[in-house]
């Protein structure tokens, strides 16, 4: 009964207040300038002509003005400050003055030379940070380095915080997120991954090569492949689409326009395999928000850490699961021929790799929340003002050393490898870590109501995705991420239980 209720939202049910009903009539055009921007965003990164970079910039610096103008519209605010002191608002009410006053606060807090400051030094940053890594230098990053976590201390001043300003960059990613939380969350992680890292290795069952690493691809054949696989899933090809971009990603164009990307190295397949599942992820998140929320905060303002565990449900849970490996190997050798000379359990070993590896977006998932912790350890210390920006490569490669037992040669396959720090991300790495524990969360307790491997073996995918659906994604932007986790899991995350499963999985091969 509850369940069709939730499947039946209705808008005029769930927004009422005559004060909510202008406020949405005000948030369309914000929704619209968003829209327009991630559609431009988009293209961008996918069919432009690289010479149209400036004109696109500045495209889209005009669209950020006039979608600041329009958060600080007086009637707009007035509105909302009227829906506020009523006392009978939903909970979909709520939950849209909570996003829409968060927001307000952002762009109140920061004064608009700070603001352009910000956007001039994190611009030029970027910039920096190619070069830096064509040159192999982190000395050329430095100086752009030390501006931007400057700014960012600023920033948190500016916006204010509790007890650390690290917290106040935090929140900005994932709302309510604090260093208080990520200390409890990441300790289970930094004292028990790396011994059963060694573990996992020494007993080498899963191997850390394979020989598929190295094996060409025909690149058509591999287009269909991911096409093919998309279809399995069910991915509704009339409100989606899959493109080719340099990194891949999800964008949101609107509820009945969501693009995810993949790339083609030629090379060792599962990377571009791999790439469309992770983003499926994403995207059926989004395709699956109900219709009542949309052109509303609702569904524009997605955590970041319940995105990711979308993401590496599909990736990690079923993706790299034995069933998806066995069920698929005749589909997937009849497109790539060369796998017809290995057996579906070679398949499943050569998805399945784990090494310590340097660079985090090729590590798998054994390893992958100690590239994570690294990165938050460095970010809260620089920001506390514990180590100097200059400090920082020589941090990462001690850190590297103490949590994988590998250190970077070149600063490109170490301090200079993500984007983040030099677009003024910092703060966002730990939803990475938040994610892929709260996958393996979702899946055994997926695992207690269907037989979820049968699903997989079945390739009935759609009995997941309407799961996934009915426990996570009905909910939209209802709640902070932390307040969703435990109405789903009545507990608090605990990233013990993914410790549980990678044990259960590598080493008994339970999986
Ligand atoms: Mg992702």
């Amino acid at each position: 009964m509850e369940k069709r209720k939730k499947n039946k939202l209705n808008r005029h049910t769930i927004f009422r207040n005559k004060h909510i009903k202008r406020i949405l009539k005000f948030y369309k055009d914000l929704w619209a300038l968003e829209s327009a921007t991630s559609l431009l965003g988009w293209d961008m990164e996918t069919y432009m002509p690289p010479s149209s970079f400036s004109a696109r910039a500045i495209v889209l610096s005009k669209l950020q003005l006039f979608y600041t103008k329009l958060i600080k519209n007086k009637q707009f605010r007035e509105e909302v400050k009227k829906a506020k002191a009523h006392k009978d608002l939903t909970i979909y009410e709520k939950a849209i003055l909570r996003i829409l006053e968060k927001e307000f606060k952002y762009y109140d807090a920061l004064p608009e030379s700070f603001i352009e400051e910000w956007k001039k030094t994190t611009t030029k940053a970027f910039g920096a940070w190619t070069v830096a890594r064509k040159k192999n230098s982190f000395g050329y990053f430095y100086p752009h380095l030390r501006k931007v976590v400057e700014l960012s201390i600023k920033k948190a001043e500016h916006l204010g915080y509790e007890k650390h300003p690290y917290n106040a960059l935090l929140d900005l990613y994932e709302d309510g997120l604090t260093i208080s939380y990520l200390n409890k969350f990441f300790a289970p992680l930094r004292r028990k991954l790396p011994r059963l890292i060694d573990k996992i290795i020494s007993k080498s069952i899963f191997p850390q090569h394979h020989e598929l690493e190295n094996t060409p691809y025909d690149i058509e054949k591999m287009k269909q492949l991911n096409y093919k696989i998309l279809r399995l899933f069910k991915f509704p090809f009339q409100r989606a689409r899959l493109d080719i971009s340099e990194h891949p990603f999800t964008t949101t164009i609107s509820l009945n326009d969501v693009r995810i990307t993949t790339r083609y190295r030629g090379v060792s397949f599962k990377e571009s395999l791999f790439s469309v599942i992770h983003e499926f992820g994403h995207a059926l998140y989004e395709l699956n928000l109900p219709t009542a929320f949309e052109f509303t905060p609702l569904a524009s303002d997605l955590s970041l850490g319940i995105h990711e565990s979308q993401s590496r449900f599909w990736e990690n849970l079923i993706g790299r699961s034995k069933a998806f490996s066995y069920s698929n190997y005749s589909l997937m050798s009849n497109y790539l021929k060369f796998l017809k000379k290995y057996s579906p359990q070679e398949l499943y070993l050569y998805f399945n790799t784990v090494k310590r590896s340097l660079i985090r977006t090729e590590a798998d998932e054994v390893t992958y929340n100690m590239h994570i912790l690294l990165r938050y350890e460095i970010e809260r210390s620089l920001i506390e003002g514990k180590i100097q920006v200059k400090e920082v490569k020589e941090v990462w490669n001690e850190k590297m050393e103490k949590y994988l037992h590998v250190v970077p040669t070149t600063d490109k396959e170490g301090v200079l490898q993500d984007v983040h720090w030099s677009i003024g991300s910092i703060g966002y790495f730990p939803t990475y870590s938040i994610g892929t524990v709260f996958a393996v969360d979702l899946y055994n307790k997926a695992s207690k109501k269907f037989d979820i491997t049968s699903a997989i073996l079945n390739k009935n995918y759609e009995s997941i995705s309407q799961w996934l659906k009915e426990t996570v994604h009905i909910y939209g932007g209802l709640y902070q991420p932390q307040q969703l986790i435990k109405k789903i899991l009545k507990r608090e995350l605990d990233s013990n239980t993914f410790i549980d499963y990678i044990k259960r999985k590598y080493l008994e091969e339970n999986f």
